[in-house]
């Protein structure tokens, strides 16, 4: 059988693999501390969850507008044009998708042609790399510096641009970091994008998750119409809907009528009546967002203060998102070996840094948006682990 030579590139996801392995250890009875993936802890909010049973007793199990269900593309352009001022429309620049990877596919797709580069600065998600290769494009590592704490700076942008650049993709706040590109940071890479026609991808998908002390920037502070920007976030993390599969792109009418040709040939539409769900998320789920994550601050604030106490560990204080990223590297500089090793003997499923690039190595990833209860037993699991290796 003569199967499509382009996909040997492109790799299964090791964080989803690493799930898999987990299912399988916990269908032999194995219970185990699930810190691998990026879920978050608890129910989606309830009266999402109501209003979706009731929206399936009005017959809404046919396809909705491919766009997305109107009233919840008006809640997604309320919201960004009451906090920046913007004037987003409904119809023209919002685009719901089955979660915000495919919207981030389908942006991709959109922009890239043959052979066209796309910069990610590593550590980096790794769906990435892989969905730029999809797309037909090359991606192209710019890796931070471990020195300072991986901080995303200009300069890396500046030494990854060619003439075959097309576009950035940039994650803040990030995973697997934890880090927030500041403002003016932000700005600088704008102005890049702009004096080199090249396209600003960001995923923001954590901007509602960001811990006390720290602020978030969106590129809509940038540039009100989204002038080379694409911003795509969604409802998996800010309200714990992953399940749900419901993400949104905000981009430029020029952008998102391409983005709408691809989800017409594909999906056709997000699910119809979790849209109603959402609709109700951001109409009374507010509430919801803070608690969550007031509660995340608590697991990221006991986790750094334990991590401070031990030894040849080093924890780099998570700025916003779901994921504490922590320097094993005084232990072990096989970060896929050891997260084996920690999952086969001690019951926790953690992600090696190596899925992240290869300048992530000697990190492991961990959910930090889970039960207190597990990040007891991750701490107290650890510390034993460490003393023991
Ligand atoms: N972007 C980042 C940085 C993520 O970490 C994830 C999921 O882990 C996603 C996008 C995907 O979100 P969704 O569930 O909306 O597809």
């Amino acid at each position: 059988m003569r199967t499509a030579r382009k996909f040997d590139d492109i790799r299964r996801s090791p964080i989803i693999d690493i799930a898999d392995s987990v299912r399988e250890l916990e269908k032999r009875g194995v219970p185990i501390i699930k810190l691998e993936t990026g879920e978050p802890h608890g129910t989606s909010p309830r009266a999402a969850i109501e209003a979706v049973r009731s929206a399936l007793t009005r017959d809404t199990t046919h396809y909705s507008h491919s766009r997305g269900l109107p009233e919840l593309r008006s809640c997604v352009c309320e919201y960004y044009n009451g906090l920046y001022d913007s004037a987003l429309t409904p119809d023209r620049h919002v685009l719901i998708t089955p979660g915000a990877k495919q919207a981030l596919l389908y942006a991709l797709m959109s922009l890239v042609e043959p052979g066209d580069e796309v910069i990610v600065p590593i550590p980096a998600w790794s769906s990435y790399i892989d969905m730029i290769r999809l797309a037909g494009g090359a991606p192209v590592v710019a890796a931070t510096e471990r020195a300072r704490d991986f901080e995303v700076v200009p300069e890396i942008i500046n030494a990854a641009l060619s003439k075959k650049t097309k576009a950035i993709v940039l994650n803040s706040p990030s995973n697997p970091t934890g880090k927030i590109i500041r403002k003016a940071v932000l700005e600088r890479i704008y102005k890049i994008c702009l004096n080199h026609d090249i396209v600003l991808i960001a995923d923001e998908i954590y901007d509602r998750l960001v811990f006390d002390g720290y602020g978030f920037a969106s590129v809509l502070s940038l540039s009100k119409d989204l002038a080379h920007c694409i911003l795509i976030n969604g409802f998996s993390k800010t309200f714990a809907m992953t399940g749900w599969r419901l993400g949104f792109t905000l981009a430029s009418p020029e952008i998102i009528d391409i983005m709408l040709k691809i989800q017409q040939n594909s999906a056709t539409c997000p699910t119809t009546f979790t849209q109603y769900g959402a609709i109700e998320a951001m109409r009374s789920g507010q509430e919801f967002v803070q608690v969550q994550r007031r509660y995340y601050q608590g697991n990221r604030d006991r986790l750094v203060k334990e991590c401070a106490s031990m030894q040849h560990i080093r924890l780099l204080p998570p700025e916003g998102g779901l994921y504490a990223f922590i320097d094993i590297s005084g232990i072990s500089s096989d970060s896929r070996a050891w997260s084996l090793d920690f999952l086969k003997r001690f019951h926790v499923a953690v992600t090696p840094g190596i899925a992240f690039g290869d300048s992530a190595e000697g990190f492991i990833r961990v959910c930090i948006g889970t039960s207190g209860e597990n990040i007891t037993e991750f701490i107290k699991r650890f510390k034993a682990c460490i003393g023991s290796t």
